[in-house]
This record gives C-alpha cells, structure tokens and sequence, in this order.
C-alpha cells in the first residue's frame, strides 16, 4: 500500500501559479512491522494471562474453601506450581528471543566445536528420550568440527530441534541427528556443515510448514501446551541460525515424520 501525501506549496516558491508537492511513500513494509508488533503484544499477553489466571483461581481457591483440606491444598499447590514454571518457561524463551534478535547482526566469532555442542545436547535430552522410549541415534560425521559460532546458542537451537523430535515425533521410536560435511554449499558459497535431526513420527502438513518459525505458531496449541512448549522454541532455532549466516529447512509430511535441516558455514 502507499501513503499519498499532498502539501500546498509555500508562498513564493519557484513554481510559477502556485502549486502543490505529492509524494508517494511505500508505507507497506512499515505496516506490515507495525502489525506483526501488535500480534506479538497480544499474544504474549494472552500466553501469560493464561497460567496467570490459573493461579489467581487457585489462590482463591486456597484462602477460602479448601482451606483446611490438606489433601485439596496438596494437589491445588502442585497445579500452581505447574502454572508458574510455565510462565518461567515463557518468560525465558521471551527474554532468549529478544536477545537472539537484538544482536542478530553480529556474527559470531569464537571457534567452536560442532561435535562437541551436539554431543552436549544429546546427552542433556537422553534422559527426556528414554522416558518417551525413544532411541536417541548420532550418524554421519563423529571427528571434531570446528566452525566460527557460539556455543550457548547453537546447543540451544540442537536442543529446541532434538526436543521437539522427542515431544512431537517420539511415536517413531528414534529420533538421529545426522552430520554431513559438504565441500561447497551453492547458497552459502563455501564449505559447511549440515545437521539433520530425523524423526519418524506422524510428522507435519506441509501447509504448515512456511509459517512454523513464527513465533507461537503451533500446529496443535493444545497438544503443544500439554507438552510444557512456548511456541516460541523454532523461531529461537531460525534467529540464532541467521546470526551464524546459516540456512533452516523443514522438510515433512504428513505421516512420514520430520527433517530439520540446519546448514552452517564452517568458515
Ligand atoms: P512449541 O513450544 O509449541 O514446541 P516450537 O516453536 O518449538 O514451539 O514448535 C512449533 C510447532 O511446530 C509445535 O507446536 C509443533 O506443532 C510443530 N513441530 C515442531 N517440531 C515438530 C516435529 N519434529 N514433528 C511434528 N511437529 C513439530
């Protein structure tokens, strides 16, 4: 869309009769920013509302009537607690997301060893996989893979991806986290690396796909909420991705389980 705008010209300006000043302004990408704000604003209002008005029910709850029920309070004071590590969560992913985003223009520049950040993700997330009996499986190559990045982050975009493989895809049975080495990357111009986390679980509708690193975009709210998710965790992935000038690809269907792809220059 365009902004028009008209403006009489000032008294004695060169144009003889007078005359007028109209400037056209694209004004499109600055409404479209201006409208992805205010979602954003009403959504995380919402997502925090949510526990929030949980726990003020629940308080009530606990001053009045249930009072002096042990057994009530026990079970009330577990739920609250449920409803506050929820919205630690948010709170969390909220402050990950504003920091990933505020200093997505500068690269990274400590060496660091891909392997090494793999090896610590899957292990933190053995003990989630065994309690959803999955397999956690490693393929492709095992050797130290040195690239320019940081290592907080890149752990927490192998972690959000192999823990949703878990949560989402764990009714495949295994969740593999592959690594590839490729001489030269036609989008990236160069060497990089290429992770693959794979689950075979009853994966995702590709109509989905272009819009799930959105920010709280989800393709089951419900489901995404019983499993303690954000929707915030994929667009974390695909700004601390950017910032290492790498490449996310999704790839899916419906029935045939997932592929994130992760691609990183190794220079
Ligand atoms: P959440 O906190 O909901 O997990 P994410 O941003 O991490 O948020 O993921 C967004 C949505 O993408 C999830 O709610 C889920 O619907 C879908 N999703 C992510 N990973 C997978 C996967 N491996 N298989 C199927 N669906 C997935």
């Amino acid at each position: 869309s365009a902004r028009i705008h008209a403006a009489p010209l000032p008294p004695g300006s060169a144009l003889p009769g007078g005359g007028a000043v109209l400037s056209v302004e694209d004004v499109t990408a600055l409404e479209n920013a201006e409208e992805m704000r205010r979602d954003f604003v009403a959504n995380v209002s919402h997502e925090l509302r949510t526990p929030l008005t949980a726990l003020m029910g629940f308080i009530e709850t606990l001053t009045g009537f249930a009072k002096d029920d042990p057994k009530a309070r026990e079970r009330f004071l577990g739920i609250m607690a449920r409803e506050a590590s929820r919205m630690n969560r948010l709170v969390g992913d909220l402050l990950s997301l504003s920091r990933v985003e505020s200093d997505e223009r500068r690269r990274p520049d400590a060496t660091v060893d891909l392997s090494a950040v793999l090896r610590g993700a899957t292990q933190t997330l053995q003990g989630v996989a065994e309690a959803q009996n999955v397999q956690l499986l490693r393929s492709g190559e095992a050797g130290p893979l040195r690239i320019k990045g940081d290592a907080d982050q890149l752990t927490q975009v192998f972690s959000n991806l192999i823990e949703n493989a878990i949560k989402y895809g764990g009714s495949g049975g295994e969740v593999r986290v592959d690594v590839e080495r490729i001489a030269h990357e036609p989008v990236l111009r160069g060497p990089a690396l290429r992770v693959s986390v794979i689950d075979k679980g009853e994966g995702i509708d590709p109509r989905h796909l272009p819009r799930l690193t959105e920010r709280f975009y989800r393709v089951d709210t419900h489901r995404s909420r019983e499993q303690g998710g954000t929707g915030l965790g994929l667009a974390i992935v695909k700004h601390i991705v950017n910032r290492h000038r790498g490449r996310l690809r999704i790839e899916s269907a419906k029935g045939e389980g997932a592929r994130f792809i992760v691609t990183l220059p190794e220079t």
